[in-house]
């Protein structure tokens, strides 16, 4: 069967890392046939938008995605595209999962858990403005719709993925009634699983301290969108950086896997950037199309070059000497 899948290569390193992760997958011998679109500064150029209606109607229709990562001004300039884009597909929860990788040495060598992460509302509803000069204020949104989704969604996840444990994380003792409200609604809806699905509440800086102490404590993390995009940062690092942990965007009718990795002006274009992240999130799409023969041939292809460990094939965020491309030609070779 032919997959259509939109692919998104974004700006900063995401055209590199994303032309990797499609040289990987259709090594895989799986029918995809792409469609590229334009997104971030690149679609400002040609198309005059960030996010122009034909990248979502192309994404809506298709249902599955493949996205680089795109550049968000910092204190000025357009809204974030990625915010943007999952308003408009409605792409309520965010996966990440975060597992120890073999040969890639950290402090931890257990990782293995899941952010899943609301991606509507919170902060990241725009909603600011200036009260009188030199006093701003930043609205945060908690709906019971958005909260309860997420919730069902977690628990869900869990239950499919024989997940034995879901934790939030919120500030519900500061923001007693946004964060009140997701507790409130994470309470509700695990009730059918309460028999499948372990359930906790951690204050996010305890939260913080003890993942970064013992991260094996932990198995699905349930998180508001602002939480859940710092704690996605800060697990990354305990398994080996920005370069190796993907990500998936899910809404109602289409999907859209991306790595969690911003766009890393700073390396763009230099060949060096890590593909894995990218790889790994067309891994997760992989799975996602019920390619899963192909999704576990790429998974055990990446497993083994990094537990070969060998410096040349590796890029330099996690020690290696080597390039994009040196990698994803080892993983090939993997493949074979
Ligand atoms: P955003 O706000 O868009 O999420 P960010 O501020 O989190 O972006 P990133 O672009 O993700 O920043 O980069 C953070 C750091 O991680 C940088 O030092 C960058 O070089 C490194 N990094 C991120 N992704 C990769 C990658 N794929 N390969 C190598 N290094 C990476």
């Amino acid at each position: 069967m032919t997959h259509i899948v939109c692919l998104l290569a974004g700006d900063g390193i995401g055209p590199e890392v994303t032309s990797a992760a499609r040289c990987v997958i259709e090594a895989s011998d799986v029918d995809i046939e792409w469609v590229n679109l334009p997104i971030g500064k690149t679609a400002l150029e040609f198309c005059g938008s960030v996010l122009p209606e034909r990248t979502i109607a192309a994404i809506a229709g298709h249902g599955v995605a493949l996205k680089g990562p795109v550049t968000t001004p910092i204190g000025r300039g357009h809204p974030s595209v990625n915010v943007q884009l999952r308003r408009r597909l409605n792409l309520f929860a965010a996966v990440r999962p975060v597992r120890s990788l073999p040969g890639v040495k950290t402090r931890f060598d257990k990782v293995d858990l899941v952010i899943i992460r609301e991606n509507t509302e919170g902060l990241y509803s725009g909603l600011e403005n200036e009260v009188v000069p030199g006093v701003i204020q930043s609205l945060k949104i908690a709906t019971t719709v958005a909260c309860t989704r997420i919730a069902r969604f977690a628990f869900e996840y869990a239950v499919s993925h024989k997940r034995k444990k879901v934790t939030v994380f919120h500030k519900a003792n500061i923001m007693k009634k946004s964060d009140g409200l997701f507790l409130q609604c994470a309470d509700k809806a695990r009730a059918p699983y309460a028999d499948a699905v372990e359930y906790e509440e951690l204050i996010i800086d305890n939260g913080c301290m003890q993942l970064v102490s013992d991260p094996s404590r932990f198995d699905v993390l349930l998180l508001e969108n602002l939480y859940g995009d710092i704690v996605s940062d800060l697990a990354a690092g305990l398994v080996g950086g920005l370069g190796l942990v993907p990500g998936a965007n899910f809404g109602e009718m289409c999907a859209v896997f991306e790595p969690v990795h911003g766009s890393a002006p700073a390396i763009a274009r230099q060949g060096i950037a890590n593909p894995l992240a990218c790889i790994m999130s067309g891994v997760m799409m992989l799975d996602h199309l019920g390619e899963t023969k192909a999704a576990t041939r790429v998974r055990t292809a990446c497993d083994a070059v990094l537990k070969e460990g060998n410096p040349e094939h590796l890029t330099p965020d996690i020690g290696g000497k080597g390039s994009t491309q040196g990698l994803v030609d080892a993983i090939i070779r993997a493949m074979a």
